[in-house]
């Protein structure tokens, strides 16, 4: 229900809401109740499907890669998941942003109330990292910190009672949106989608592989990018989709904010 960009949008509430509240059931019971349900009533499922790509905006490579568009999908972000939209839960969000972004190749990850991309650094990158400070950077192995995707959708509980005698389950509070980044530095890809499904193990680079390229790096700090990339295929081999944004981070991660060992 769009009129003009910043009036208020429909917020829509699911028929099993009424009867659910109204029930005599323990708060811990609707609360589990509540976060099984299927928050999505019709309406809101027309309106993220109409915000899906359209087949223009899905260009297929020669390797059999299905690419989407960067800047369509910035714009139908903007439309679906706008700066202080309301949704009637935390859960109601979450599933509008799975659905939307599935349809747009991306692996929505959700916590500490924000949305975010399967190609963002995670907020408890803090415990995987090495104690050897030294040693930190050279081993770390993860494709969120190479990506360091910026795209996030944050939100806030509505009417929070910070009082513990009043203090519900988050279901129970409406929430709002008040901080968005719909940029993405990953690819919108088949491949990129398929690779952040699969389970951690297999995303774990081959690491004396990269420390080795890592190396090369400092040596050859401007080693070009055709002769970088067979070398990063060959230690991240489920990557056939090492772009020049991938490698652009690769290069900055490890080499331009160390100075070559001369
Ligand atoms: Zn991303």
């Amino acid at each position: 229900m769009y009129h003009t960009p910043n009036t208020t949008y429909t917020i829509y509430v699911p028929t099993f809401l009424d009867d659910v509240l109204l029930s005599q059931m323990l708060i811990t019971d609707l609360n589990a109740e509540l976060l099984k349900k299927n928050w999505l009533t019709p309406e809101l499922v027309r309106e993220i499907e109409s915000c899906f790509p359209t087949k223009e905006e899905i260009s297929n490579t020669s390797e059999g890669d299905n690419i989407r568009d960067l800047d369509a999908f910035k714009a139908k972000a903007a439309k679906l998941l706008p700066h202080g939209r309301i949704f009637v839960s935390f859960k109601q969000l979450d599933q509008v942003s799975k659905m939307f972004l599935d349809a747009w190749a991306i692996n929505k990850v959700h916590a500490a109330k924000r949305i975010s991309c399967f190609y963002s650094p995670s907020l408890n990158k803090i415990c995987q990292v090495h104690d050897d400070p030294v040693k930190r950077r050279k081993v770390d192995p993860s494709v969120k910190l190479l990506y360091k995707c910026p795209f996030q959708i944050r939100y806030s509980f509505m009417k929070y009672s910070k009082d513990p005698s009043k203090k519900k389950p988050n279901i129970f509070y409406r929430i709002k949106i008040s901080g968005v980044n719909y940029e993405h530095t990953c690819q919108l890809s088949t491949v990129f989608h398929r690779e952040s499904k699969q389970k951690n193990g297999t995303l774990q680079p081959n690491l004396n592989g990269l420390n080795d390229i890592i190396g090369l790096l400092r040596e050859k700090p401007n080693l070009k990018p055709d002769l970088l990339r067979p070398l990063l295929l060959k230690y991240i081999p489920y990557y056939k989709a090492i772009d020049a944004k991938f490698i652009r981070n690769f290069r900055q991660s490890y080499s331009l904010d160390h100075p070559p060992i001369r």
